[in-house]
């Protein structure tokens, strides 16, 4: 699944092709979304929070989108092969005569007005990747969850944007243990641990995908790289919602 990182990257690309320029095709390939009157609309903005894609028009409407596990964005120059948006798994086409955005195998999309974005997102917690966060507010979101660390730290409602490779570093990186309860933790920890982890997501989108540092994520089985004991997967959550976590036994005791 996506990380917050991934999807403000996204935002991105997709504000840099589409913002301010009046849309010539629109379309919705969703159950109950036609998209007709969004052509002739213009983009104004298109942000991320947490993992949602938000891309705001003019006409007072807001498209949500969300990758869920494997979804993407692609851009290519309208007119070419690469902008046809053929194929089953489009699910959104977005035109303006420059540039064409196509959404392929998007986990969510609902076009809600602009003013009513806070019924689809409310039960969000804060974008940890906001300019104006408040990491004392997150914390006491996490603390509130009343779960073990990797759990709180997953659950969009406590803070949005925050996946599993995210969860696996941070944690990593600050040597604490996943499976230790929230609140067990000092309160200075915890707000070191989400300023920790913003950091890392953030020099991934100002330096790209490439720019990320993996320590844990993917890596059962090879040795940690800070004390050379093997790396473990165990798995956060009850089924349907598991979600693997990479740690460390050895060096991942704080707390
Ligand atoms: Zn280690």
């Amino acid at each position: 699944m996506p990380e917050g990182d991934v999807v403000a990257l996204t935002a991105q690309r997709l504000d840099a092709a589409l913002a301010g320029r009046p849309l010539v095709r629109a379309e919705l390939r969703w159950p109950g979304t036609g998209g007709a009157h969004l052509v002739g609309a213009t983009p104004e903005d298109v942000l991320a929070y947490g993992k949602h894609l938000l891309m705001r028009l003019d006409s007072g409407w807001t498209l949500r989108t969300h990758l869920r596990m494997d979804g993407s964005w692609y851009v290519a120059r309208t007119g070419t092969h690469e902008a046809a948006g053929k194929g089953a798994f489009v699910r959104a086409v977005l035109a303006n005569e420059q540039w064409t955005a196509t959404g392929h195998r998007l986990g969510m999309l609902d076009l809600v007005r602009t003013r009513d974005e806070h019924v689809i997102l409310g039960h969000l917690g804060p974008d940890i990747l906001a300019a104006d966060w408040d990491p004392e507010q997150i914390v006491d979101r996490l603390v509130g969850t009343g779960a073990p660390l990797a759990e709180a730290l997953l659950d969009q409602r406590a803070v949005a944007g925050i996946g599993t490779l995210y969860v696996a570093e941070g944690l990593f990186a600050t040597r604490t243990n996943p499976w230790l309860p929230v609140a067990q933790l000092p309160r200075t920890a915890l707000l070191r641990l989400v300023t920790v982890i913003r950091g890392q997501m953030l020099q991934a989108v100002t330096g790209g995908l490439g720019a990320r540092v993996v320590h844990m994520h993917n890596r059962a089985g090879q040795r940690c790289p800070r004390c050379r004991s093997v790396i473990v997967r165990e798995l956060a959550r009850q089924p349907p919602e598991q979600r693997p976590i990479f740690w460390c036994p050895t060096c991942q005791r704080a707390g």
